[in-house]
């Protein structure tokens, strides 16, 4: 620490470079500070470091790490505290540009593992981004000094030590995620759905905030009696909720009565969320994936030959590729997607799906013969796609009682309550013919692997390689933007960060005659072993703001990239 302010009183004045000076490891009465990465001015990207403190110091009782669910849950929760606490002291140093900053990447509503901060048994280490002062370019070694030698070690104690991170809290998380992982063990033990425990508080503050909505107008879900569930968990007692199975479950009822608010925490569900959500037990199915329709978007060389053929012009649907998709190939395509990366479940809402690929009623059968229309109604193939590939679905459908025929469970949201309608569901189809011709055919169809091109992927911007997220649903690669927007269980920028840094990854080892499953798959072994950490591109640099993606979120990106190639 005394060599670090020597640095900081020679080089105080001095034009900006001179910090670079300070790069390098410095031993602290309670932590060990790497000043990893030093930023070229003012106005550019922070500069990172690192703080650590060993366990002699923080003290962290090793239960709070055994299992790699409360390791990722500490972490997170390590992330926050300092994420809430660097507040209180960034821009107190005070200058040009980013002078003064002192940043944490900060989680939102899900536990995700992330790299903000790591925990073993040796020590605690926290990445942080910083703005070292200066007026105008000239270093301001005396705030600087204060930043580094005053306001940081404040921060790492009052953030980072057993006693000052509310050990209650910690142990409360701790039991949180540890119900959480029994719950999704039980769910996968059955090969059942999802979880949506009673009490779960489940619509959103705003259609921009992921905080619940709160007042006396908020209903708290209660299970219908016939999918009441109880579900034992290593602290407190059994939780109950509505269990869905797996097979093809409904979701039906009147506008503004609750279906896709329902839907929308299936989606979130596939994360652990934390304390306070209000979703905190409703757990989804790990590989659960929302489909929507999502015209204009690019599609290379899909097989949608099951939903879609015989277009116009003999255009080929089983490599079926578009610089604009329309409402249902783009909906047929995501489907497809999703199957190539072997999700187990689809969730569908009506809200943001193609009509003409969700139904096609007798009438409309009658009226425009099978081979003038190109598109096999989902209703044709959602029961094929259930009994010979296992895949469920859950499907918000408020607009065509056709569905009942095809129907494994029918809930009926009225003013935000679920009722299981099945059996009255079942008595209406029987009672009134829809006259509707099966159009599906023997079989589902293929799901076709694809191979990719090792052109694909460039990600230079001139002469350097440029990948980065903008925003959560954008992704600059190269010189290229994939839109992400119709990827909508992405829920962190950090997230789409790591995608970003993950396509760089998947783009040096594809051309080998990898599918795209196996290339991600690969990536994700290495992460693994390795952590996530192994995605950056900074060796020996902290990558403190990317957290983990799912496998399906990362081929969405891929799939989305307007230069992939696929052999
Ligand atoms: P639907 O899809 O059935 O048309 P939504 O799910 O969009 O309905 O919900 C309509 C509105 O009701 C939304 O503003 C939503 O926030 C609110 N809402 C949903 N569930 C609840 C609930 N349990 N308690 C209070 N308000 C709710
Ligand atoms: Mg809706």
């Amino acid at each position: 620490m005394k060599r670090l302010k020597q640095i900081l009183s020679r080089i105080d004045g001095k034009g900006y470079k001179a910090y670079k000076d300070i790069q390098g490891e410095y031993r602290f009465p309670r932590f060990q500070l790497m000043i990893d990465y030093v930023q070229g001015d003012p106005f550019a990207a922070p500069s990172r470091i690192r703080v650590r403190m060993p366990q002699s110091e923080a003290k962290y009782p090793a239960s709070w790490y055994e299992t790699p669910r409360r390791k990722q849950a500490l972490e997170d929760w390590i992330s926050r505290v300092w994420a809430e606490k660097t507040g209180r002291y960034s821009f107190r140093a005070k200058g040009t540009g980013k002078s003064g900053l002192i940043g944490v990447d900060r989680p939102g509503q899900e536990i995700l593992p992330r790299t903000a901060a790591v925990v073993n048994d040796q020590f605690v280490e926290v990445r942080v981004t910083i703005g070292l002062p200066a007026q105008g370019r000239r270093v301001l070694g005396r705030k600087a000094e204060e930043m580094l030698c005053d306001y940081l070690p404040r921060l790492v104690d009052e953030a980072t030590p057993a006693d000052s991170i509310d050990r209650d809290g910690v142990e409360e998380r701790m039991k949180l995620v540890d119900n959480q992982g029994a719950i999704r063990r039980f769910l996968s033990e059955r090969g059942w759905i999802a979880f949506v425990a009673n009490g779960s508080v489940l619509p959103r503050e705003s259609g921009i905030s992921d905080r619940p909505l709160r007042g006396k107008n908020v209903v708290q879900f209660q299970a219908p009696k016939s999918m009441e569930v109880s579900v034992d968990v290593p602290h407190g007692d059994p939780i109950r909720g509505m269990a869905i199975q797996d097979g093809i479950t409904l979701i039906i009822g009147g506008g503004y009565h609750g279906k896709s608010t329902l839907l929308n925490a299936l989606e979130r569900g596939v994360y652990d969320h934390i304390a306070g959500d209000g979703r905190e037990y409703v757990i989804t199915i790990d590989d659960a994936v929302k489909v929507r329709a999502e015209d204009g978007r690019r599609v290379e060389k899909v097989n949608i030959s099951p939903f879609i053929n015989n277009l116009p012009f003999g255009r080929d649907t089983v490599r079926f590729s578009t610089e604009d998709a329309s409402g249902s190939t783009s909906q047929a395509t995501n489907i497809m997607e999703s199957l190539e990366m072997g999700a187990s479940c689809l969730l569908i809402d009506e809200d943001t799906s193609a009509t003409n690929f969700m139904i096609r009623d007798g009438r409309m059968q009658r009226l425009v013969a099978k081979g003038k229309e190109p598109i096999t109604p989902f209703i044709d193939k959602v029961r094929q796609l259930y009994e010979e590939r296992e895949t469920s679905s859950v499907l918000v459908l408020g607009g065509s009682g056709d569905y009942f025929d095809v129907a494994d469970t029918v809930i009926m949201m009225d003013e935000y309550l679920p009722y299981e309608v099945t059996q009255e569901a079942k008595e209406v189809a029987q009672s009134q013919s829809n006259d509707r011709t099966q159009e599906g055919g023997e079989h589902f169809g293929d799901v076709t692997a694809r191979v990719l091109s090792g052109k694909s992927f460039d990600a230079r911007k001139g002469k350097k390689e440029k990948v980065d997220a903008k925003g959560l649903h954008s992704i600059q690669f190269g010189t290229s933007t994939v839109d992400l927007s119709g990827v909508e269980q992405l829920v962190d920028v950090s997230q789409t960060r790591a995608i970003a840094e993950i396509m760089r990854l998947i783009g040096k080892k594809a051309g080998g005659g990898k599918t795209l499953r196996q290339l991600i798959e690969e990536v994700y072994q290495e992460i693994e072993g390795k952590g996530l950490d192994v995605v950056s591109p900074f060796r020996g640099q902290h990558p403190g703001d990317l957290a983990l993606p799912r496998q399906q979120e990362v081929a969405a990106a891929v799939n989305r990239l307007r230069t992939l190639r696929v052999d």
